[in-house]
């Protein structure tokens, strides 16, 4: 008999909730949408009407508490500003659900702790979304990376760029240190970071960064513009790294190797990867099968519940990552590298 769908409640219905998240989960296997959680309730019963959604399961922050006693929940998704994901999952694991938390997990380093502390203490899971780690052809660049497909690893470049606009609503709270937590490392270079951390398998030993936001640009008053880092893993293989708000829609990383060279770019979109490696026979297209990498990463955390398994992004990663920024704030402070002691 096919096991239950699990039951899930979506936190925030903003820009990504509504356009990616919420149009992915009838392609779900095991988790399917049944509750809301928004400051808005015009549109909550808009988007509940539209995704089948009983508006009885609908709530808002103030009576987010309740969900603990509604048991078509099994799971809360957290898709707020990154400021307010610790109280939303400390909040929910508490109410006795499991979580799935966007990156970057929180701002500081102590409320990744709380959160972790607080999910084990409900005995309950936490799972930080980063989906590029269940999307195929991040899969295939890992297997090819550390298969020995392209020698010995050197070096590897990742790029993360988007323009900063304030008009947008997304992109308000991104300008406000107190929501965001940062600027665009802790929004777009985390996934260059990511990618430098699971092509590798390895953790860096030593971080160098500089920031530079442009002078008297209201949107960089409070959050970075750019920021460059370079990691070193022990392997010996570099990782220079770049994000920005300044530069427009880049998502890329490249892995040389001493016989071939790996591009993935796009590699962290929502759709449409392309892959390619090139050496000395020439370059070679590679075509993998799409698929909805959202829907994936919703029914792995499902999974792991129904079958009592750790997620393979688990809070311990979103924390390492977090650390590692931090990291690269000092570095960049300091203007000096930070050695890290894993
Ligand atoms: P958004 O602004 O569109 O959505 C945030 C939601 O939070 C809105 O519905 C807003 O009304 C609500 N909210 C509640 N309290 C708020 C407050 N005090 N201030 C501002 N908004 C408040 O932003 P988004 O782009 O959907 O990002 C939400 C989260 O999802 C972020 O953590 C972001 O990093 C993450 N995200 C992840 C991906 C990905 O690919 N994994 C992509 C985009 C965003």
């Amino acid at each position: 008999m096919a096991e239950k769908k699990l039951g899930w409640a979506i936190v925030g219905l903003g820009e990504f909730a509504t356009k990616q998240l919420i149009p992915s989960f009838p392609l779900c296997k095991k988790s399917k949408l049944v509750a809301l959680v928004s400051g808005d309730p015009a549109k909550a019963q808009r988007i509940a009407a539209e995704n089948g959604v009983d508006p009885k399961n609908i709530y808002n922050y103030q009576n987010y508490d309740s969900l603990r006693d509604n048991p078509e929940v099994d799971v809360i998704y957290i898709v707020l500003p990154n400021s307010m994901h610790a109280e939303y999952t400390i909040r929910g694991a508490q109410a006795g659900k499991h979580i799935m938390c966007e990156k970057p997990m929180a701002t500081t380093v102590e409320d990744c702790e709380k959160m972790i502390a607080a999910c084990q203490k409900a005995g309950r899971k936490l799972m930080i979304a980063y989906r590029a780690q269940y999307e195929p052809y991040n899969l295939k660049a890992i297997e090819l990376a550390q298969g020995g497909q392209l020698g010995k690893l050197k070096v590897i470049t990742a790029d993360h760029g988007r323009i900063l606009d304030p008009a947008k609503p997304q992109d308000k709270w991104r300008a406000e240190k107190k929501l965001a937590g940062g600027g665009s490392l802790m929004d777009i270079g985390i996934y260059s970071l990511q990618a430098a951390r699971y092509i590798t398998g390895e953790e860096p030993v030593e971080i160098s960064a500089m920031l530079h936001s442009t002078p008297h640009d209201p949107r960089f008053k409070e959050v970075e513009e750019n920021v460059n880092f370079v990691l070193r893993f022990p392997s010996g293989v570099q990782a220079n790294c770049t994000s920005s708000y300044g530069y427009s829609d880049t998502k890329r990383f490249q892995v040389f190797g001493s016989e071939k060279v790996l591009t993935l770019d796009p590699a962290t979109d929502y759709y449409e990867h392309h892959l390619s490696l090139s050496g000395k026979e020439g370059k070679q297209e590679m075509k993998i099968k799409e698929e909805n990498q959202f829907a994936l990463e919703i029914d792995h955390l499902s999974e792991c519940i129904q079958q009592n398994k750790n997620p393979k992004t688990p809070g311990e990663e979103g924390l390492q990552d977090v650390k590692l920024m931090m990291a690269i704030y000092e570095s960049a402070r300091k203007g000096k590298p930070v050695v890290i002691k894993n």
